[in-house]
């Protein structure tokens, strides 16, 4: 059974036939890209002519987002900008603490049952003067139900006095840099780290491992693949237990899964040996729409925490270096168990010091169990400089950089984390394409909106939040741009093969648009109407889920 779609315009990412205006389709699978009457030769067709008005490019692959963006939304979103949930509708930004607290409170009144917690998430003080929220502000929500709020950055969250009380930590005396205290000797309500975060969570509606999302949520993260015209996404830190790895056989094995989950087993939690070994078994599990088998190591923390790993001269506000998440012995146990077992690790490096000691460790690495293909890729890695670029190429390795960071922090790091030079260079897509390393762009969805037109407008454009240009020279052309969140990020996927591109035998994965892309303007790109998605030949309309 053949079907072509015929479209306005097909672009194809395929340098042999760049554009075209139909393509046929056959078991999920593409079966030739061209004019009708070519695809004609096939033998006989059903003609779709839905998408005649309407642009297609390859299903858009993001590289690295989190799957517990889903999760979130059953939460109330607390976030300064505004944000689409998986129903499609616009949450407005709140602006203000004061803001913050109203809707709260609006929610608090939906809740029938007295005790049950309410939590909201994406608080960001940064752009509210960096004023704090205390138990105080959210006792205005409720004194007898648990309220908290998770930040941004997920590495802190507010909580109301009642929640402390749950969780015994309303207590005088208590010495840890985790919970500030106030003038009373009485915690703020602050929790800063998820080691202090996590005896309160259950008290607070975050029960669950935050990394992992659970079925709903999984549902809801694909409805927002649909609506952003994404059709291969990855889960970068999952738990992937017993019960985990059931749930989502079975959600993504249902006909009406609309998206190919990429699941990264988190690298805490078991020694390296076991890691490998455990992964490797997974990968065995994988089904088209779940792939299995990569690992996902963080080697430091946030800029805009203070807690990346930096190397001289260090934070220009001039903040003690950050924090290590892994040890240089473990990293490079990691790294030789896994080239040997030829699984794929993705690291994150927030800072340079970061960058370097992956780079330091793959090449030693290497020595013992070279390998022709590994990609291994550098997530994040937002400050490195070109001298580790050309490492990068050398070395064979990939990176997927956070564009979108630019604009949400790029005012903050121009102005207090690392400087004006450094801030001009980050995430430095320019430099990344012109060593030759293979490179795509991300979201980081939940830290910032899954979609990967806005992210390659905020590659293309390198405009802050303010407005402001920030790193000419690092500005990428829409093309790049477009390569980096369709072949590009298949490729660090070890997926182009089988998704990025719209060409005979690949995965029938098309984001279905209002607009063209290529002609619409660099400064529109993330304007860009997305009309749903097409994967593995089933159509899914964002205005139908
Ligand atoms: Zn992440």
């Amino acid at each position: 059974m053949t079907t072509i779609f015929s479209a306005r315009k097909i672009i194809t990412m395929n340098p042999g036939q760049p554009s075209a205006t139909h393509v046929a389709v056959r078991d999920g699978r593409i079966l030739g890209v061209g004019s009708l009457e070519e695809l004609a030769t096939w033998g006989a067709y059903t003609l779709d002519g839905q998408f005649a008005d309407k642009v297609l490019m390859p299903g858009l692959v993001e590289g690295h987002a989190h799957a517990m963006e889903g999760s979130l939304w059953q939460k109330v979103y607390c976030g300064f900008f505004d944000r689409m949930d998986p129903d499609g509708k616009i949450w407005e930004g709140s602006k203000s603490i004061e803001a913050v607290i109203e809707r709260l409170q609006e929610a608090e009144t939906q809740l029938a049952d007295p005790d049950e917690p309410l939590s909201g998430w994406q608080l960001d003080p940064i752009y509210m003067n960096n004023e704090r929220v205390t138990r105080h502000d959210l006792d205005n929500v409720s004194c007898t139900r648990p309220v908290a709020v998770l930040h941004a950055s997920g590495h802190i969250m507010n909580v109301n006095t009642k929640a402390l009380e749950l969780s015994g930590l309303l207590k005088q005396g208590l010495n840890h840099p985790g919970i500030p205290l106030g003038d009373d000797g009485l915690p703020t309500g602050e929790l800063k780290s998820p080691e202090v975060m996590t005896p309160v969570g259950p008290h607070v509606g975050f029960d669950r491992a935050m990394t992992d999302c659970d079925e709903e949520g999984l549902r809801a993260f694909a409805k927002l693949c649909v609506r952003t015209g994404v059709t291969t996404v990855t889960d970068l830190a999952a738990r992937l237990t017993d019960d985990g790895v059931d749930m989502m056989l079975r959600v993504t094995g249902e006909d009406a899964f609309p998206a190919r989950i990429v699941p990264f087993r988190f690298f805490m939690g078991l020694p390296p040996k076991e890691l490998v070994e455990v992964v490797s078994e997974l990968a065995e599990k994988s089904t088209d729409r779940l792939r299995f088998g990569k690992i996902k190591v963080i080697a430091d923390g946030s800029i805009q925490g203070f807690s990346a790993r930096m190397r001289w001269p260090g934070y220009h506000n001039g903040a003690p270096n950050g924090l290590w998440y892994i040890t240089p012995e473990h990293l490079a146990e990691i790294y030789d168990l896994a080239l040997a077992a030829n699984v794929q690790v993705h690291t994150h490096t927030n800072g340079d010091q970061a960058t370097e000691l992956a780079l330091d460790t793959l090449e030693t690495a290497l020595l013992n169990s070279p390998s022709a293909d590994h990609r291994f890729t550098l997530q994040h890695c937002q400050l490195a400089d070109t001298a580790q670029f050309r490492r990068m190429h050398n070395l064979g390795m990939c990176v997927n950089l956070f564009a979108n960071h630019h604009f949400y922090w790029g005012d903050e790091h121009y102005r207090l984390t690392v400087g004006p030079d450094r801030a001009t260079r980050m995430n430095a897509c320019h430099t990344a394409l012109s060593s030759n390393v293979p490179m795509a762009i991300h979201s980081d969805a939940p830290v910032t909106p899954l979609g990967p037109l806005f992210t390659a407008w905020c590659a293309v454009n390198r405009l802050t939040a303010s407005g402001k240009v920030q790193g000419e020279a690092e500005k990428i052309s829409v093309a790049d741009a477009l390569y980096a969140v369709t072949l590009g990020a298949a490729y660090t996927l070890k997926l182009d093969s089988e998704v990025g591109s719209i060409e005979v035998g690949k995965k029938a994965d098309f984001a279905v648009l209002e607009d063209d892309p290529e002609t619409i303007g660099g400064d529109k790109l993330k304007d860009v109407r997305v009309w749903g998605t097409v994967q593995g030949g089933r159509m899914f309309a964002a205005a139908d889920l």
